[in-house]
């Protein structure tokens, strides 16, 4: 089937119209109607080559959320009309030991990404900014009723991407737990540290967003262009989530963490990251990373969500706003996700 989508035709050129072809639906495979794709800060860093060449043209898009049109002949998990959501990645070698510890996306043969890879048909994979996917049902997730599917699109990166090592690091009652960065990625962070009970610190560059980050479930907010910031928080925290998209001085973010403290570093920034390894011998302090998170993790975030009715904070555009909308992003002027209506995307004569 042949279907509207936008892409990026190179790493300098802005996104366009354009058509992608989905295969049919093969015996595991469901056939998606995607109604709403959300903008994460990665589609930008890969449709601008920012984390090596990318391939074009390059269909962004990994926050998923639509309805089943079409099910393969052996599909048991899913039938037509149901609501389902696809993440950061539409297969994997299904038979290392990541695999089948569930964690996927650590995958020992690599994942297969749902945009900017190549699919076991041989094809490169193109995303969500577009009106229909077909996905192995293996890796699609159901969206619980009670979330909105526009508000429920981000929680396929950004939800599992905090939720991940959330849970990992024991986030909860008597922790506290410190988000760097309040955008897609760190609103749903705030969101679900407070509903797993943690006290919840945000770190964001000015005090603009200090309301929203209250009203999101912050205990307490700090500017970290306020150098009074590091000397108040010196080692108060058990756990720090990064989230930033661009190089930060991490010397200044270690010396907020506790003895046995962990920062986590989700944020991808173009350039490494240079640590000073004093500042983890210091506490005995931990620095680790996290990607996303696994299928049946996706789900548990999912049905976590929608039983503390969790979604993310969006604005909803066109997808001739896609351009404006990564502008935007880079400027951190999101509150908190872009999300496409992809029934804005151009009709394509069948
Ligand atoms: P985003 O919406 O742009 O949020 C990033 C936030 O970082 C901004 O809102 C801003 O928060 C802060 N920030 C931006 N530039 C900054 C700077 N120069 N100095 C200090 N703070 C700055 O991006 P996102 O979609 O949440 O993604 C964040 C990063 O995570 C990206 O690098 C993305 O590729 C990566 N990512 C990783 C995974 C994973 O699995 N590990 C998954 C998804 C995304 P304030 O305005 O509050 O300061
Ligand atoms: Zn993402
Ligand atoms: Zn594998």
């Amino acid at each position: 089937m042949i279907v509207s989508a936008y892409a990026a035709p190179s790493a300098t050129e802005p996104l366009a119209p354009t058509t992608v072809e989905r295969r049919d639906p093969g015996p595991h495979d469901v056939q998606i109607h995607i109604e709403y794709a959300g903008i994460c800060h990665s589609d930008i860093h890969t449709a601008r080559s920012e984390w090596g060449p990318a391939r074009y043209p390059l269909v962004p898009g990994h926050e998923i959320a639509g309805v089943v049109t079409a099910v393969g002949a052996d599909v048991t998990k899913f039938e037509v009309g149901d609501r389902v959501g696809v993440g950061c990645f539409v297969d994997s070698c299904r038979e290392c030991a990541a695999c089948r510890a569930g964690e996927e996306q650590y995958c020992e043969r690599g994942m297969i990404g749902t945009y900017n890879a190549v699919g076991r048909d041989g094809e490169p994979t193109q995303g969500g900014y577009s009106t229909h996917i077909v996905v192995d049902e293996k890796y699609v997730c159901r969206i619980p009723e009670g979330i909105d599917l526009a508000e429920a699109a981000p929680l396929l990166c950004a939800g599992i991407t905090l939720y991940s090592p959330l849970k990992h690091w024991n986030a909860g009652p008597g922790k506290r737990v410190a988000i760097i960065g309040l955008g897609g990625l760190g609103h749903m962070g705030v969101k679900i540290a407070h509903a797993l009970g943690a006290e919840v610190t945000v770190l964001s560059q000015s005090l603009k967003k200090m309301e929203d980050g209250l009203r999101l479930g912050a205990d307490h907010y700090y500017a970290t262009s306020d150098p009074d910031t590091f000397k108040t928080l010196r080692g108060k925290f058990d756990l720090i989530v990064n989230t930033v998209s661009a190089n930060l001085d991490m010397h200044q973010y270690f010396s907020l963490l506790a003895i046995d403290g962990t920062l986590v570093e989700v944020g991808l920034p173009e350039h490494p990251v240079p640590v000073n390894v004093f500042d983890l011998c210091r506490n005995r302090r931990s620095f680790a990373g996290s990607m996303i998170g696994g299928i049946a993790q996706t789900q548990e975030m999912l049905d976590f969500c929608a039983e503390h009715g969790l979604g993310a904070e969006i604005e909803v555009i066109a997808a001739d706003r896609i351009n404006e909308a990564y502008e935007r992003v880079i400027a951190s002027d999101v509150r908190y996700r872009f999300v496409i209506d992809t029934a804005t995307l151009p009709a394509v004569a069948q």
